[in-house]
């Protein structure tokens, strides 16, 4: 049976580093990281994440502040708050809460927050660093996931790593750091012919498709890292997109859901932008 890989665990050790961190560089430096997040409209499930993001950053001793916009504010209005967010010294890192009222072009807004600023990693300026193996923001998701893989000393060059799901928040820019460490990696996803066979190959695989419980036990390879990162409502209980139960039994180190990657994410946010801070 496999090892649980455990997320929030995880999640709380490396915010006591994080705090430490930060406490070490308002003492030396005199700069307290500060975190911007820009929410417009009441969506219930982004809601609750920025309430989440501001909870976080106030416990690892970070500054931040939170823009309620009504959902019919304007771009040109939002346009204007981040380019005034970009020049503000206290504020290092800037998160446009997706997804935006259709109103708004949600590329255009994030062209437009500083790269340097840009601890969501969505800024192409940001991919293209990433792809091309520079130091950049990583979008919180997989870099999340590439610390459950490093602190439980997953071997990852030469390992084959299938990751389900192609997204430019999850998919893509885990595959570009997984082939960063060496792994040979196969993107699948919806168009994919035999997803069983390309699965089942896999030493490192990583499911983020929003289809719950799709990836069952005979799916999984023997002894293999399994990271779900997808989050499903069913019948009011949370589910990932792999067959927990089924897959636990073959494989050799899973991340459940709730209490897997989904603790990791935020966590990443606050590493991001100690970083941004520290470039600052
Ligand atoms: P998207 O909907 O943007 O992408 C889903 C991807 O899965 C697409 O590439 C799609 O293929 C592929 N896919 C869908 N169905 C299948 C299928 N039957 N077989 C193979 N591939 C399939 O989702 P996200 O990447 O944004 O999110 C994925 C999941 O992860 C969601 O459940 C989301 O809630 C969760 N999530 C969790 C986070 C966390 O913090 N834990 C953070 C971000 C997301 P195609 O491109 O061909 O359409």
């Amino acid at each position: 049976m496999a090892q649980i890989i455990d997320g929030k665990a995880l999640s709380k050790e490396i915010r006591l580093e994080l705090t430490e961190e930060v406490a070490q560089m308002k003492e030396e430096q005199g700069i307290v990281p500060g975190l911007a997040v820009v929410l417009v409209g009441e969506d219930p499930a982004s809601t609750v994440y920025v309430r989440n993001k501001e909870k976080a950053c106030g416990e690892v001793g970070m500054y931040s502040e939170v823009y309620r916009l009504p959902k019919e504010t304007s771009e040109e209005d939002v346009l204007l708050l981040i380019s005034k967010l970009n020049e503000d010294s206290k504020i290092h890192g800037i998160l446009v809460q997706l997804p935006v009222p259709d109103h708004i072009d949600e590329s255009k807004v994030l062209n437009n927050i500083d790269p340097k600023k840009d601890v969501d990693g969505f800024h192409p300026v940001n991919v293209g660093k990433l792809f091309s193996g520079e130091d950049a923001f990583v979008p919180c998701t997989p870099l999340g996931v590439m610390e459950m893989l490093h602190r439980n000393n997953v071997e990852i060059k030469g390992k084959e790593a299938v990751i389900i799901g192609r997204s430019n928040i999850v998919g893509k820019p885990m595959a570009a750091l997984l082939l960063q460490e060496h792994a040979t990696v196969t993107i699948c996803h919806s168009r994919t012919a035999d997803l069983k066979a390309h699965a089942k190959n896999a030493d490192i695989l990583v499911v983020a498709t929003g289809r719950a419980n799709m990836v069952t036990g005979d799916m999984v390879k023997p002894g293999a890292t399994v990271i779900d990162v997808g989050i499903n409502r069913v019948d009011d209980v949370l589910v990932g997109d792999v067959n927990f139960e089924e897959a636990k039994e073959v494989a050799g180190l899973i991340t459940p859901v709730p209490g897997g990657v989904g603790p990791m994410t935020i966590t990443m946010l606050l590493k991001n932008t100690l970083k941004a801070a520290k470039i600052s």
